[in-house]
């Protein structure tokens, strides 16, 4: 059981399309590219549409099962803590560590004092092999980077800890997150996280930091693409230099998680991977949703009405569905169609309006965002939502893989 040098989390909020994104790694497998799939599920999902852990397990197995598929695949317990994790232990075989809360617990003075007698080597000039510049390395440097990074890292020993003797010597991947936090961490930061992840013999498989830029749910990065470049390479160059230095497995990598659609930094991210023959995990949520959405609406009939009703709902409950998520959203609400023009609208608007093409003026990242928040109107439906899932499976199936393949495994891994 191995997590492959790439590898993607895909999410599926109501767990019905399975076996079609995993359709998308087959297709991409026969031209000789092999793709870990990952299905993963926050505990915040689970809790909005009520679906617990193993319903995750279940349908990555079923879609292996009927697919066909023999090689690795995982079950994601995404954003963990320490007070989620136990539920998620028997279910899931990858686990994501997120210590975001931790970050900026500060340490006392004699914690510090203490840190920084036993960290007196890092003083003076950092070198890491392929990063042309120096980093000084002062006691000021070294002080924030305990008080913001050294209890999160604590916490992550934790949280593995736990888990480590719940499995009872089962495998299972490690993934540590601080992503969903306001500030990003630079390379250096990243160098010493990784230091204190190794001190706490947490063995580390992939790492998912905040990078530079707004990474709002379902539309386009939004930030200086430069800066992300630089950052995103100068992260690759410390994973390498951390594990030689530390003692990471060979096979650590960055993680980056997109809350979906990053399109603009697919191939940077890709010519760097490539420069430097190193892995990635790309994790994505929420785009299947969106896309069953899409699949309803072309099927013009009572799946469009589903839809649509969807979208007036989400409107009149605009402040309690986007309020969870004020960090990832930039919804002008000015943008969004009324009510009454959105009446006139066709399956074909629809789709047009929600699909993630850029290229198509009609295109609507406003109405992308506020609908990428509504799966809970969704839930809500229960079993009228799901009866039109099935009943236009094909057209939804159809749009779920062309999705997964066409606009993130392409750019990102084949470099199409
Ligand atoms: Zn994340």
């Amino acid at each position: 059981m191995k997590l492959g040098k790439y590898s993607l989390g895909i999410g599926d909020r109501f767990a019905h399309q399975g076996h079609y994104q995993l359709q998308a790694f087959m297709e991409t497998l026969e031209r000789g590219v092999e793709i870990t799939p990952v299905w993963n599920k926050s505990n915040r999902e689970h809790q909005t549409v009520s679906s617990s852990p193993d319903s995750v397990r279940k349908e990555a197995n079923d879609a292996v099962k009927s697919q066909g598929w023999s090689n690795d695949y995982f079950v994601d317990a995404d954003h963990i803590t320490l007070g989620t994790v136990d539920g998620f232990i028997e279910a899931s075989d990858f686990f994501t560590l997120d210590v975001a809360d931790k970050i900026n617990e500060p340490l006392t003075r004699s914690e510090l004092e203490l840190f920084l007698s036993a960290h007196h080597q890092y003083f003076g000039e950092l070198k890491i092999k392929g990063i042309d510049e120096t980093f000084l390395v002062t006691e000021d440097v070294l002080s924030q980077i305990a008080h913001k990074f050294y209890k999160a890292t604590r916490a992550a020993c934790f949280i593995y800890d736990r888990i480590r003797k719940c499995k009872q010597g089962l495998p299972f991947v490690v993934e540590v997150s601080m992503d969903e936090v306001d500030d990003p961490q630079s390379p250096l930061e990243l160098y010493f996280i990784l230091m204190l992840l190794s001190e706490n013999k947490v063995p580390v498989d992939t790492i998912a930091p905040k990078f530079t830029g707004r990474f709002n749910k379902g539309v386009d990065y939004e930030g200086d693409i430069i800066a992300f470049e630089k950052e995103f390479e100068q992260d690759i160059l410390v994973i390498n230099h951390a594990i030689h230095q530390f003692g990471f497995s060979p096979h650590l990598k960055l993680s980056v998680h997109t809350g979906s659609d990053k399109f603009s930094l697919y191939p940077i991210m890709h010519r760097l991977i490539k420069k430097y023959d190193v892995g990635l995990h790309l994790k994505t949520a929420g785009t299947s949703w969106l896309e069953e959405l899409i699949g309803l609406a072309e099927s013009e009939g009572s799946g469009l009405a589903m839809a649509k009703s969807i979208y007036n709902e989400a409107l009149s409950r605009f402040e309690e569905l986007t309020s969870p998520y004020t960090t990832v959203l930039n919804i002008d609400e000015q943008k969004l169609p009324s009510v009454e023009e959105f009446r006139q609208w066709s399956g074909e608007r629809f789709v047009r309006a929600l699909r993630h093409d850029q290229n198509d003026e009609l295109y609507n990242p406003h109405f992308r965002q506020l609908l990428h928040t509504a799966y809970k109107i969704a839930h809500e439906k229960g079993g009228e939502y799901l009866d039109e899932l099935k009943k236009n499976h094909q057209i939804i199936g159809f749009n779920v893989k062309l999705n997964i393949q066409q606009r993130h495994i392409n750019p990102l891994f084949l470099g199409l």
